[in-house]
């Protein structure tokens, strides 16, 4: 007998197979990560969303979630925490990781287990109170959040091992490259809308490699707090 409360979260009974297809296209799209592949079959990504989008949650694509802005597209998520990953294979676990544009908090969700801390920045105060509430709800305890503006890091942690950015500005802030640890890598998407590459610092003795790793489409980068 199914409970008649069996589809309270709105995904249905297909849920597992609908997740497994979704990771199946990640992988066809060239994520190679089983940490990371695993992450995006495990984080409830409905719940991340309104419960009117709640069925199209495990689609491949970025959905609105109020305040102008939107959770991000899976394989964006999934891409962008591979690359901050990957050069530490088989290392260490990142330890300290900033975060800008927590939104929703789904990538600080994905990241979470696989680092030690993650110091999340939002610039709207509406979207973090809801965004702190759900993470908690969840079970998800290693974030510190500021309300604030990411343009300047976080410079009372720094230095970060990673660092990931979830709104393109024009140009890469000095500060987030200032706060890479050696070793550290920053992810970021940078240009114009339209244009915009994703791109990956990483600090070495000698000065900084930059890897432009695909074009990308991401909200804004903007200064201020609402
Ligand atoms: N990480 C989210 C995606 C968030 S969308 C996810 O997993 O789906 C990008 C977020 O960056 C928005 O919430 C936006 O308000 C925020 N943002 C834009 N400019 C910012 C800035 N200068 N400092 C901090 N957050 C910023």
């Amino acid at each position: 007998m199914i409970p008649p409360n069996a589809d309270t979260q709105g995904i249905g009974m297909t849920s597992a197979r609908t997740r497994d297809r979704l990771v199946q296209r990640l992988r066809e799209g060239g994520i190679t990560s089983e940490v990371v592949l695993e992450r995006i079959r495990t984080v409830p990504r409905h719940l991340f969303v309104d419960e009117a989008l709640a069925s199209r949650a495990y689609e491949d694509s970025a959905l609105p979630i109020g305040h102008g802005q939107t959770i991000s597209q899976p394989y964006v998520v999934a891409l962008m925490t591979q690359a901050l990953l990957e050069p530490a294979a088989g290392a260490q676990p990142l330890r300290k990781v900033l975060e800008v544009g927590t939104g929703c908090g789904y990538q600080t969700a994905v990241l979470s287990p696989l680092v030690r801390q993650i110091f999340s920045i939002e610039r709207i105060g509406a979207l973090l109170t809801s965004t702190r509430a759900r993470l908690k709800a969840l079970g998800v305890d290693n974030i510190r959040f500021r309300h604030g503006d990411g343009f300047e890091g976080w410079p009372g942690q720094a230095p970060f091992d990673g660092i990931i950015v979830a709104a393109a500005p024009a140009d890469v802030p000095a500060a987030l490259l200032e706060q890479l640890a050696p070793g550290g890598r920053l992810v970021i998407p940078v240009g114009p809308p339209g244009g915009q590459d994703l791109v990956r610092y990483t600090r070495h003795d000698g000065g900084l490699q930059r890897e432009v790793l695909e074009r990308v489409s991401f909200v804004p980068f903007l200064e201020g707090t609402d």
